[in-house]
């Protein structure tokens, strides 16, 4: 069971996480900002857990407790030992019903595949607030995707974290800070999360999606260390499609001056995804032309070693080039442009 104190790669808000536990001091509200799919949506329920934990200090807490950690230290006392205020336990009742999202007193709120967070969701939290909770001292909730709150949800949100009652929590999930109302913003303690080293975004996504290390360390690259988009773009089929735009890519270059293969993918998704891979790809080849070490980040080369070489005769410059064409092109059909001219087209734009 996903634990706060085991959660890979954000070592920093998880530290300052746990030592605000520590502390004793749990906010009202907390924002969780930072890229998607790197682990965000996971440490608010880790953050849950050790809430509802029947064995830390909170979780010992009764709902008819006065004052916020009265009864912790009272029961502590009669125990005749301490306990620490972090460190759930992952096994007993309380962690693992919010590990299955089951706990009475855990609310989530989820976007699933609606395009808003509607007002009615966030009266609802606002109804099981008033109310005492259930089976701990806690009222939890988490919004995903809080950017998604309308207007109207965002004002009717506003109310509640102004006048939060006593033992809620709200945890605000995004990816998108920027759309949310700068009111809503400054009322919360806002924890910052950042993409994954590679190592461990490799590890997690080997371990998740039961792929092997040369597919997962691709993966974690190509998402730039996020765990959660690698595991969305395994649905994709970029693993298998990967080496096959490598090698058109070399047919290319090799081909230079000559007539260009051509790229002969009319499908408009699968023709993003291609575009996509090459921004990366010709990112790459720019960096290490540009001096930096890349022999870690090379991974996405593997097995076609042939086309670094080729693409390290272009200068930066014209590595440059050709990746704001290839931009072009990938505006272009996301603009309508018809998917096969934009195919035909896109073999061109290698020769500088
Ligand atoms: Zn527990």
């Amino acid at each position: 069971m996903e634990l706060l104190r085991n959660i890979r790669g954000q070592q920093k808000a998880v530290k300052f996480l746990t030592n605000t536990l520590s502390a004793d001091r749990v906010a009202n509200s907390y924002l969780f900002t930072g890229p998607a799919g790197v682990g965000k949506t996971l440490a608010a329920r880790c953050l849950a857990k050790e809430l509802l934990c029947e064995n830390t200090s909170f979780g010992k807490q009764t709902r008819n407790a006065s004052g916020l950690f009265g009864a912790a230290h009272a029961l502590d006392e009669a125990a005749g030992h301490e306990t620490i205020a972090s460190g759930a336990c992952g096994t007993c009742s309380g962690c693992r019903k919010v590990e299955n999202m089951a706990h009475p007193d855990l609310l989530l709120v989820t976007k699933e595949d609606r395009q808003s967070v509607v007002i009615s969701e966030i009266r609802k939290i606002k109804e099981v607030f008033s109310l005492k909770p259930f089976e701990s001292a806690w009222n939890i909730c988490i919004i995903e995707d809080a950017h998604l709150m309308n207007a109207a949800s965002s004002n009717a949100l506003l109310k509640v974290l102004e006048e939060p009652p006593g033992k809620s929590v709200i945890i605000l999930v995004t990816h998108k800070k920027e759309l949310l109302l700068p009111t809503v913003i400054s009322r919360c303690l806002e924890i910052r999360f950042n993409f994954l080293p590679f190592e461990d975004a490799a590890d997690i996504i080997k371990n998740t999606a039961e792929i092997d290390e040369k597919d997962a360390e691709f993966l974690a690259f190509y998402t730039n260390g996020s765990p959660g988009a690698a595991l969305e773009m395994i649905e994709s089929d970029i693993l298998v499609r990967k080496d096959d735009i490598l090698s058109k890519v070399f047919k290319i270059l090799s081909n230079k001056g000559g007539i260009s293969p051509a790229w002969d993918v009319e499908d408009r998704a699968e023709l993003a995804g291609d575009l996509e891979f090459l921004i990366v790809l010709l990112r790459n080849a720019a960096v290490g032309r540009a001096g930096f070490n890349t022999a870690k980040y090379d991974v996405i080369f593997k097995g076609h070693e042939d086309v670094l070489t080729l693409l390290k005769k272009y200068s930066i410059d014209e590595l440059y080039s050709v990746m704001a064409k290839i931009i072009g092109i990938k505006s272009a059909i996301e603009g309508n442009v018809n998917s096969k001219l934009a195919s035909s087209y896109l073999p061109s734009v290698f020769s500088c």
